[in-house]
């Protein structure tokens, strides 16, 4: 399947809620999905004969959507999303939780959360193109698992890129999240622990409990 170039807050509606796709205009009262609820009259889902398609959802349509959302949220085609499910299914501990951690993990999320890209597309960008270093060595793989202790930087070229510096404005409003560390002098960061599910807060409503059910079957 390939990868989806449309526009990011059709897919926000789709799903019914916000997947936090377009960086600080998710924020706003820019996003579609803020203005369509408190707009109550215009329909959520996008395309034409909406009402026919809200319907009672089966518990496979639920589980369905769950997962969907998720991999919205990370930017990932259905076989890395599962190949990830797979390998979170044989670690100790919780499944759900265990998934939320490799997810965490992954370098483009980590640069996003390090606020180096306002978005996780941004992120992968900037990974994808050579400006991310992992341990001093040039990492272009956006799935790339980290370990705890890595150190994450930015090569000298992205350090002076505006949308650097337009992203981490939002490490000065909010900081990073609990399991990192960033120097935002330097632009360089560390993964201090392996992400908890109760840390990472923006995904409070995913249900990743539905994903486990979804492929377990
Ligand atoms: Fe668009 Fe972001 Fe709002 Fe989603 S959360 S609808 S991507 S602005």
């Amino acid at each position: 399947m390939a990868r989806y170039t449309g526009p990011q807050c059709r897919l926000c509606r789709a799903e019914g809620s916000k997947l936090f796709l377009k960086g600080e205009r998710c924020s706003s009262d820019h996003c579609s999905v803020t203005r369509i609820q408190k707009n109550k009259k215009r329909a959520m889902a996008p395309g034409k004969n909406v009402r026919s398609r809200q319907t009672k959802r089966t518990d496979y349509g639920v589980q369905l959507r769950e997962k969907q959302k998720m991999r919205r949220i990370y930017c990932m085609l259905e076989k890395q999303f599962k190949l990830t499910f797979q390998k979170a299914a044989k670690m100790p501990g919780r499944t759900g939780d265990s998934l939320i951690a490799l997810l965490e993990k992954r370098l483009d999320n980590v640069v996003y959360r390090m606020r180096f890209a306002s978005s996780r597309k941004q992120a992968r960008q900037l990974v994808s193109h050579g400006h991310v270093f992992v341990g001093g060595k040039r990492v272009t793989i956006p799935s790339y698992q980290l370990r705890v202790d890595d150190k994450v930087e930015l090569g000298e070229k992205a350090k002076k890129l505006l949308l650097v510096k337009e992203s981490m404005k939002e490490y000065t409003r909010s900081g990073v999240a609990p399991w990192l560390e960033v120097n935002p002098d330097t632009l360089v960061g560390y993964l201090r622990a392996v992400p908890r599910r109760n840390d990472v807060t923006d995904l409070a409503d995913i249900r990743e409990q539905l994903v486990v059910e979804l492929y377990s079957k």
